[in-house]
């Protein structure tokens, strides 16, 4: 690409993950904005990316992906660039042996007590919590009835403390408690492990729906590329292709990276996915199955049951979580959020953010947890209020 062309952006996103792909695709369409995306890596989709095996089965390569959304603008947004393959999404837990529903729920009191004491302790339930209601475990526990206690120590000692140990070096009361509240315990006999109205993946993928998204002739996406070969932060200006550049940067990449880790790195949990494929049609009979009191692994993902894939094959993944070390490497999965880490989070966002016209977006850029919805919401957001001033010509963009 020549420097002529390079001249025409007037807006660079680093990250062609959903964050970056919902912005460049919006300023590219109704900004008529002419968009560069990069991404280090070399195949666009960021952690949603899927992509055939060498047998032929559809894998999330970075562990399973379910969206879930009941937002019905982010579905049909999204909707506009891939039909979809619906389901409710439900896990199991292998403890011991035996495989119960996750959350735990009324219809898991009766796989772990006889039906008599199930319903006795289902009633219970409904009278301290009413039905529909979904306590967080460290809520539970915090209940004096001594048969509800007798349920909150089976729930956290059997689906809680092991993996959680597992996935986060930590026991469960010693982590951020919005964390393990993302799977309460429900009262209600719903199996399903989200409750959200649209449920699903895509049909044909993820890939091909990120495809469809950057497919736009405002939009050039350049793989293989680091933002820092390309882009230099310095005192509040931006300089790319050597010239100061004053269009939009929305980055979605890690922040302590673009600052070589200067004050410290930001602290995440990270994880190993070993994949198996067995020549046969079913491995597990489930597409989720968690192991909350052994194995190494936090949990066995068989895909073909996750997209509705008619093969003869069957591949898994076994998801083990690891220390995080940027130096070494590692993709950072999981944010570990406290107040000590945050505010380090924030020291680097501010230095950023003193560049005109740049913005953070992502899971890793604004350090925080986001399901694919609230990704979409978000980027759908930034992307209103980029284009809103455009629309005053406050910011036009481009390099001088
Ligand atoms: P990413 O997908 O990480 O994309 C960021 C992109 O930026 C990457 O492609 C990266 O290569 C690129 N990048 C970074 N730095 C640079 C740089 N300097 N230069 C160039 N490129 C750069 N959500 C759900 O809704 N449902 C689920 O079932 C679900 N399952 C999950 C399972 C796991 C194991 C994990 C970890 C997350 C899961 N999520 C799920 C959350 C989901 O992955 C995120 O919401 C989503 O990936 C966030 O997208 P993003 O664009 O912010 O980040
Ligand atoms: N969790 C658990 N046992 C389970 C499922 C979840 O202990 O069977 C805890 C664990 O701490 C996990 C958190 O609940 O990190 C959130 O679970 P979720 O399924 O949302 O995790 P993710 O999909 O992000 O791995």
């Amino acid at each position: 690409m020549d420097m002529e062309e390079k001249t025409l952006y007037q807006s660079i996103v680093v990250g062609a993950g959903i964050a970056g792909s919902v912005i460049a695709r919006k300023l590219a369409e109704e900004g008529n904005q002419k968009v560069l995306v990069v991404d280090k890596r070399d195949h666009i989709g960021g952690n949603c990316y899927d992509v055939k095996d060498e047998q032929g089965v559809l894998i999330h390569q970075y562990g399973p992906h379910i969206f879930h959304t009941n937002q019905k603008e982010v579905f049909d947004y999204l909707s506009r660039f891939t039909k979809w393959y619906m389901f409710d999404h439900e896990v199991v837990a292998n403890v011991h042996g035996s495989l119960i529903p996750v959350p735990f729920n009324l219809n898991t009191l009766y796989f772990v007590y006889e039906e008599e004491k199930a319903k006795e302790l289902e009633e219970k339930l409904i009278t301290a919590y009413g039905l529909n209601s979904r306590v967080p475990i460290l809520k539970l526990r915090e209940n004096e009835d001594e048969d509800i206690q007798k349920i909150a120590d089976y729930v956290y000692e059997n689906i809680f403390l092991y993996y959680t140990m597992k996935q986060w070096g930590k026991k469960p009361e010693e982590i951020d408690p919005s964390v393990t509240a993302r799977v309460p315990i429900v009262i209600s006999h719903d199996n399903r492990y989200f409750r959200d109205k649209y449920q699903g993946v895509p049909l044909l993928g993820y890939t091909s729906m990120f495809q469809n998204m950057l497919e736009h002739p405002n939009i050039d996406v350049e793989l293989n590329t680091n933002s820092k070969s390309i882009l230099t932060f310095k005192d509040g200006q931006v300089i790319y292709g050597g010239k100061p550049f004053t269009g939009n940067v929305i980055y979605t990449g890690p922040i302590d990276e673009l600052y070589n880790y200067d004050e410290g790195q930001l602290p995440y949990r990270s994880l190993e996915f070993v994949f198996e494929n067995f020549k046969q049609n079913d491995y597990q009979g489930h597409s989720v199955v968690n192991y909350t009191v052994s194995e190494e692994y936090t949990r066995i993902t068989e895909f073909k049951h996750l997209t509705g894939q008619d093969i003869d094959t069957t591949t898994i993944v076994k998801e083990y979580p690891r220390d995080y070390d940027a130096k070494k490497g590692q993709i950072p999965y999981y944010a570990i959020n406290n107040e000590e880490n945050d505010q380090l989070y924030q020291s680097y966002a501010d230095r950023f953010l003193k560049h005109e016209h740049c913005y953070l977006l992502g899971r890793l850029a604004e350090y925080r947890y986001f399901n694919m919805d609230g990704m979409v919401y978000h980027a759908l957001a930034l992307s209103e209020k980029l284009l809103n001033k455009d629309k005053s010509g406050e910011n036009l963009g481009g390099v001088k």
